[in-house]
């Protein structure tokens, strides 16, 4: 692990805000070096290196995007990271003392359970011509070229890019490959994607974490939406749960549903637990 370029700050407890800029610049440099002596096992490492970073920086600014209530940009960061940690995964192995990455993935994945986005779209594609992104030649089935997808070769992953590209149509779907495309309302008045989604869980997931660094666990518990909790409530009356919306337009409907709560689980250094919840 001495040959990874990783400022020591970011296995600390908080990671403290860091020149991001600064480490990057020195790995590219370091990475010129590495490959003018075409040592590609240290530009390996370097790549690594660099991408570890990436992931924090992503990771911090999803934080950063979701106390500002921007969920869509936080989501499309939380995608990001899921792509990087997955490019990394085949040539690091991590676990709970690497780099914070064990509780940035674990973060991700229940931040994505919290948000209520659960349409997507998904595009057909046809025609589409792949191109090897170290060597720039046209790859097809029978017409290979000496690079593996997802191999490092001079410090920067192999990847096969799609060009000319044609869509045949949209389709929409709850478990896309890509995660960006989440299905939106229009407003018909204003031409616009309108944000009609509720992100009350997530709001009050992230006034408990307040830190990007935070160790944090949700419970997930299934509860069942009881006649009696809602006995006094007339029709017209503003719904218990706190939407704001009427009693007979919002929980009315659902009672006897099943539902979730969700559970915040706050964990520090000496492993104190903090528990709240939240419908
Ligand atoms: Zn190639
Ligand atoms: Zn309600």
């Amino acid at each position: 692990m001495n040959k990874m370029l990783i400022p020591p700050q970011f296995n600390q407890l908080h990671v403290p805000d860091f020149a991001f800029g600064e480490v990057e610049a020195m790995i590219k440099t370091a990475k010129a070096e590495a490959l003018a002596i075409n040592d590609q096992a240290r530009a390996k490492d370097l790549w690594i290196s660099e991408t570890i970073i990436k992931i924090h920086q992503y990771h911090r600014r999803a934080f950063q995007h979701l106390l500002q209530k921007a969920y869509y940009k936080a989501w499309c960061e939380f995608e990001s990271i899921e792509n990087y940690l997955s490019e990394l995964k085949v040539h690091f192995i991590y676990d709970k003392r690497s780099y914070h990455l064990w509780h940035i993935e674990k973060s991700l994945y229940q931040f994505q359970i919290l948000y209520p986005y659960r349409l997507f779209v998904a595009a057909d594609v046809i025609k589409s011509k792949k191109i090897c992104s170290t060597c720039n030649q046209e790859v097809q089935i029978h017409q290979l070229c000496e690079h593996e997808e997802g191999e490092i070769y001079k410090g920067e992953i192999c990847k096969r890019i799609s060009v000319n590209k044609e869509m045949t149509n949209t389709r929409m779907m709850d478990n896309p490959r890509h995660k960006y495309n989440v299905a939106f309302f229009r407003d018909e008045e204003q031409f616009e994607n309108a944000d009609a989604y509720d992100y009350r869980v997530i709001e009050e997931f992230v006034k408990q974490i307040k830190d990007p660094y935070q160790a944090w666990e949700l419970e997930v518990e299934e509860k069942t939406r009881k006649p009696e909790a809602y006995a006094h409530l007339s029709r017209n009356q503003a719904c218990r749960c706190g939407s704001g919306k009427a009693f007979m337009h919002c929980c009315m409907p659902k009672i006897g549903e099943k539902y979730p709560q969700y559970h915040c689980i706050l964990k520090n250094s000496r492993e104190f637990q903090k528990k709240s919840k939240f419908l």
